[in-house]
């Protein structure tokens, strides 16, 4: 493991409730020194996501073999086959660099994440208008089919209701409120 210890910043949320805009807007916060986890997934890449800085795009086998060889801290099939998960040596990577690891992870993995490392973890949920919004988003986001956008929307109960499991609650209403509110969080945590 790395000698340099850094902090976790955990970013979880159901899908289209904003939490990536935030994550990319704290990356851009030099400051900070924070650096994204990259996670791997078996799911196709969308849009112009990139091989490597979005994702590692692997294949379903490839996935299930890196579980059994145990190089994941935590993964999920967090939608029928489309597995996600954040493999050990991320965290190294980022720590061996000297940065604060930030994730950007569904409930679940997120959670875990905290209780894994509970003192150097701040588990952030990002909490969505409401249930019409979130389809409106994914819609507006053009990415994906009728059915993809449903899956996506009927996770999000479920996953709302884990919001009191976190440390923090940012309500994604007004983006600049929510940007400025998460600047804030991570501000505080660093001191710490
Ligand atoms: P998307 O397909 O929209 O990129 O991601 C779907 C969901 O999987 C999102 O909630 C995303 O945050 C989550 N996710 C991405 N990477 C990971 C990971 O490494 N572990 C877990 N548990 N969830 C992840």
């Amino acid at each position: 493991m790395s000698d340099f210890k850094g902090k976790l910043f955990v970013f979880s949320a159901p899908s289209g409730s904003g939490k990536t805009t935030i994550v990319r807007h704290l990356l851009s916060q030099e400051r900070f020194g924070l650096e994204f986890s990259i996670s791997a997934t078996s799911r196709e890449p969308r849009g112009k996501e990139v091989d490597g800085t979005d994702y590692y795009f692997i294949s379903l086998s490839e996935f299930k073999q890196k579980i059994k060889s145990e190089e994941f801290l935590e993964w999920e099939e967090v939608y029928k086959d489309n597995f996600y998960g954040t493999l050990k040596s991320e965290i190294e990577r980022i720590w061996d660099k000297g940065k604060h690891v930030i994730f950007d992870i569904d409930v679940a993995g997120g959670l875990r994440i905290k209780r894994k490392f509970p003192e150097e973890t701040l588990a952030v949920f990002v909490k969505p208008p409401d249930i019409n919004e979130l389809i409106i988003r994914l819609k507006k986001r053009g990415e994906e089919s009728p059915e993809k956008i449903a899956m996506r929307v009927a996770k999000a109960p479920v996953e709302m209701a884990t919001a009191p499991q976190f440390d923090q609650i940012i309500k994604n209403y007004d983006l600049d409120v929510a940007l400025k509110e998460a600047e804030d969080l991570v501000e505080e945590f660093l001191k710490k």
